[in-house]
């Protein structure tokens, strides 16, 4: 799959310094190279500071993703009956979408198999999530994800040594260097996971506002379209919605926390933006495959969450995934639970703001992600935030709960919470949950 360089790697690097055009077979060789440990850390990192402040062409990141893609093998699922769909995030904070999302779809007649990421940044990430349910296994291999979906609808899995392992390496080391938040990498992050899967449809939530790695709408549409972009040049169908993420989307901000918040929903139990945004991409997956129309198809999702179909889906796939079932039951029984939890009292006025990337950096703070790589997670602590934006706060009721080993990292994180709330003493209308869509000349039909 690969052959040693017959470059020197820092001419790659230079000439990426330097704002020139990168040579497609060169910028390939490089990225093989890294994946198997020719290239060291040090030379990738000041290949990804590069390209974080020089950017990268319509056709550099096509050639990037392909040498993502290249590094590890493809799945074409030729062998899955039912219409598939994936779904991605770009990343945000309280984004526990995945989690219902494949269980739901899967409960809907579609097949999610699914490449999903880690926490990146001050993000949440989808794996380290299902990992803290005991026993849940995110290493599966090629043939063990394709009967997965064939057999139970949905599979979760992660980059592995087979499984674009490329974007496993690169994904790291981004976010030990402060090289995440770039539209081109990020797209080629995304998109080789996405492409490296035979799916019918790719759906992309690509978030916009102050938890997000994109901070404004506009932002967020230029990764949008780059996205969809590439899904174009690949002949994939692939949807894009920009979506708000200038306040958690929903309430938990750690591991165990985003999974005891998404049993809630597959129970039914809780409504909200987290279920409604579910529920669209769930909509629109139902309408692009199946040809349904778009009130009908929510109606219909919704019901599979009420019902608790979708929860059996989920029910399923942590079974076939070596999870602990009794997860959806009794979430607290088995998910690891931190010894301390402290309310944060609120301050009293209308919440205008909420600096979502800070109430990430705070759950990181308490031990939720990453600092350096390979840095392990303790998947138990977490925060818990409450209010919208445009609601009133009567600074008597909590805003918050951490979750965390001890009353000093406690303190700090309460202070953190507090200084990332804004508020106002005039009314705030609530930003809206969808900015727009973009489709992929594939997926227009
Ligand atoms: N999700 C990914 O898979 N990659 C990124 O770079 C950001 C979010």
């Amino acid at each position: 799959m690969t052959q040693a360089l017959w470059f020197d790697p820092r001419d790659l690097v230079a000439a990426k310094r330097d704002g020139l055009e990168l040579d497609p077979a060169r910028l390939r060789a490089f990225i093989l190279a890294y994946t198997t440990g020719e290239v060291p850390d040090y030379v990738a990192a000041a290949f990804l500071m590069a390209v974080f402040v020089r950017g990268l062409s319509r056709a550099e990141t096509e050639h990037l993703t392909r040498a993502i893609v290249e590094s590890g093998t493809t799945l074409p699922l030729a062998g899955i009956s039912k219409p598939k769909v994936d779904k991605h995030s770009t990343g945000g904070v309280s984004d526990g979408v995945t989690l219902v999302f494949a269980p739901l779809a899967a409960s809907l007649g579609l097949a999610v198999a699914k490449l999903s990421g880690r926490g990146l940044g001050h993000t949440g990430g989808t794996l380290d999530k299902l990992e803290s349910i005991p026993g849940f296994r995110t290493d599966l291999s090629p043939e063990e994800l394709e009967r997965q979906v064939e057999s139970i609808g949905c599979a979760v899995a992660g980059q592995s040594k087979e499984f674009v392992p490329a974007d496993g390496a690169l994904y790291a080391l981004r976010n030990a260097t402060a090289t995440v938040a770039s539209v081109p990498l990020i797209a080629a992050s995304v998109m080789s996971k996405k492409l490296a899967v035979g799916t019918d449809l790719i759906l992309l939530d690509v978030k916009a506002g102050s938890g997000a790695f994109m901070k404004t709408p506009e932002a967020a549409a230029e990764l949008a379209r780059a996205c969809v972009g590439l899904a174009a040049d690949w002949g994939r169908a692939a949807r894009a919605a920009v979506t708000d993420m200038s306040q958690p989307l929903g309430s938990a901000i750690g591991n165990a926390l985003d999974v005891a918040e998404a049993v809630r929903l597959l129970r039914g139990e809780e409504k909200g933006r987290l279920r409604e945004l579910t529920l669209a991409f769930a909509a629109e997956a139902l309408v692009v495959l199946g040809g349904e129309e778009i009130g009908k198809a929510r109606e219909r999702a919704a019901r599979a969450l009420d019902s608790g179909r979708a929860a059996e889906s989920f029910a399923r796939m942590v079974e076939a995934q070596g999870g602990d079932v009794r997860v959806l039951d009794d979430p607290w029984a088995v998910l690891p639970r931190a010894p301390v939890q402290a309310v944060v009292a609120g301050p009293a006025g209308i919440l205008a703001a909420v600096d979502a990337e800070a109430l990430g950096r705070a759950a990181i703070g308490l031990g939720a992600g990453r600092v350096k790589k390979g840095d392990p997670i303790d998947p138990a602590v977490g925060i818990e935030f409450f209010p919208e934006i445009g609601d009133g706060l009567d600074g008597s009721s909590g805003v918050a709960m951490i979750h965390s080993r001890d009353e000093g990292s406690a303190a700090r994180a309460t202070e953190q919470v507090l200084r990332a709330v804004t508020l106002s003493d005039q009314p705030m209308q609530p930003p809206p949950l969808i900015y727009s869509w973009h489709v992929s000349e594939e997926g227009a039909g």
